[in-house]
Order: C-alpha cells, then sequence, then structure tokens
C-alpha cells in the first residue's frame, strides 16, 4: 500500500471497481482477458482526443515549427493528427501560429464559424497570445484570444515542437475531462457566432459597435478638436452619448452622397 494520497485513491477506485465488475458482470468463458468496461465519456473523448484534425493554416515563423512538428522526427501521426484538413468543415483543431495581422483577423474568424463543433483553438507562440514583438504595432493585433475563445497558450517565440506537443498534450488533457452529457454541442443554440470583425481604416469588433458609437459621437461633438475623446480616454471611459454638432451632420451627409453616387455607377 502507497502512503501518497492520489496513489492511495486510484488503488482504492481500482479495488473497488473489481469488486463491482466481479459481483456484477459475468465474461462468458474463452473471453477472459478480452473484454474492457468503460465509461461512455471515456470512449466518447478517447477517440475524439485521439483523431484531432487540424486545420492546415499558418501565419508566420511559428508555423514552420508547426510543420516541423508534424514531420518525421517529431511525427504528429502519434496522435492520429497526421491528416492536416484544408477544409475549416473537416477540422476540429485551429493551430494559430504566427504574427496576427488586422488584415487576417476578419478570414481566421470566417474560418472559425466555418469549423464544425467540437472546434478548439489553439494559441501557438507570442504573437498569436498577445502581440509578441509586434505588440502594439499599426497593423498586428494584441492576442487572437480578443476575437475567438482560446482553448491553450503555447508561449515561445517560436514554440519549439516539443513545446506544441506539450500543448496538444493538454488539450487533450482538456478533452478527457469533458462530458457527454454536459458538452454545448448537443444543445441547440448553444455554438457560438463570432461576429465578423471589419477592417476599415483601423479594425473593429462588432461586438464593440454600442462603444465605439459613443465614443465617437462625443468625439464629433466636439468638431475635431478631441478634447471629448481625450477626455474620456484619461478617465479611462466611454464618453457619453451627446447630439451631434451641425458640422458632423453635414460631414454624414456627405459620405451618404458619396455613398449614394458610388453605388448608381456600380448598378
Ligand atoms: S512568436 Fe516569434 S516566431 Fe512566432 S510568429 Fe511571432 S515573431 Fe515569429
Amino acid at each position: 500500500m502507497t502512503s501518497d494520497p492520489k496513489s492511495r485513491f486510484i488503488e482504492l477506485k481500482q479495488q473497488q471497481m473489481q469488486q463491482y465488475l466481479h459481483d456484477t458482470i459475468t465474461v462468458p468463458e474463452g473471453l477472459e482477458g478480452n473484454v474492457v468496461v468503460t465509461t461512455l465519456d471515456k470512449i466518447y473523448n478517447w477517440s475524439r482526443k485521439s483523431s484531432m484534425w487540424p486545420l492546415l493554416f499558418g501565419l508566420a515563423c511559428c508555423a514552420i515549427e508547426m510543420i516541423a512538428t508534424a514531420a518525421s522526427r517529431y511525427d504528429l501521426a502519434r496522435f492520429g493528427m497526421e491528416v492536416m484538413r484544408p477544409s475549416p468543415r473537416q477540422s476540429d483543431l485551429m493551430i494559430v501560429s504566427g504574427t496576427v495581422t488586422k488584415k487576417m483577423v476578419p478570414a481566421i474568424v470566417r474560418i472559425y464559424n466555418q469549423m464544425a463543433e467540437p472546434r478548439y483553438v489553439l494559441s501557438m507562440g507570442a504573437c498569436a497570445t498577445g502581440g509578441g514583438p509586434f505588440k502594439e504595432g499599426y497593423n498586428v493585433v494584441s492576442g487572437i484570444d480578443k476575437y475567438i475563445p482560446v482553448d491553450v497558450y503555447v508561449p515561445g517565440c517560436p514554440p519549439t515542437p516539443e513545446a506544441l506537443i506539450f500543448g496538444l498534450l493538454k488539450l487533450h488533457e482538456k478533452v478527457e475531462r469533458q462530458s457527454i452529457a454536459k458538452v454545448p454541442w448537443y444543445r441547440r443554440d448553444t455554438s457560438e457566432y463570432v461576429p465578423v470583425p471589419r477592417l476599415g481604416p483601423d479594425i473593429f469588433d462588432p461586438r464593440q459597435i454600442q462603444l465605439i458609437k459613443e465614443y465617437t459621437l462625443a468625439s464629433a461633438r466636439t468638431d475635431g478638436d478631441g478634447a471629448a475623446k481625450r477626455g474620456a480616454a484619461r478617465r479611462g471611459e466611454a464618453a457619453a452619448p451627446q447630439e451631434l454638432s451641425e458640422k458632423a451632420k453635414a460631414r454624414i451627409e456627405q459620405a451618404k452622397a458619396r455613398y449614394r453616387a458610388k453605388k448608381q455607377q456600380t448598378a
């Protein structure tokens, strides 16, 4: 008998299980040693984690390490992951490997939305997780988790293949903890659609639209001197919605007229 509480717990559980099996299950003669008794959760999670197909998709230098992980020296086939699918509809795992630029975010979110449940996201490297060396750069977002939910983060610049494999093992552990009775993808209306961000002069997330609107209206009110905007930013809050000035209204009307003219030209 061991003194380690965790080992003791496992030992007791095995004893109980053996007792239970001995009492309730009769294995026909000749089949002893060929029957496995397990739970539905265990077999469901085991089969999912053992055939998790990643999306064929890379963004920057981290992708080279991901490719190296799939090659013969490390070999993702040992996890049943050698089939990298070029279609999001056949993939379970999105490995975001590389620098996420603002231009790329709408495409990534669109692909994420096209993946069927159950789907997982692994953020590989400093860039995908928080912007990395390009953090606060004019064209890079500070982490893909601002747009889509991430399950596992792998640190490093770039993470080694060993680090990626460790991240995959952590993802397997997460999958093993899920229960078929509670997973959201068998319930109605639980699969989350992420609004695709818009890329204009800067990228914006449609979920932040109310905040952006209030902020913009407050800025427009000052007719361009930006005092309200700077004041709200200093206080760390969104400026309250205010009435538009005549000048701002005129600018909006001009923009609408330009849009109508362009639409007529293309019709
Ligand atoms: S984390 Fe480093 S290696 Fe990975 S994409 Fe960014 S700069 Fe390249």
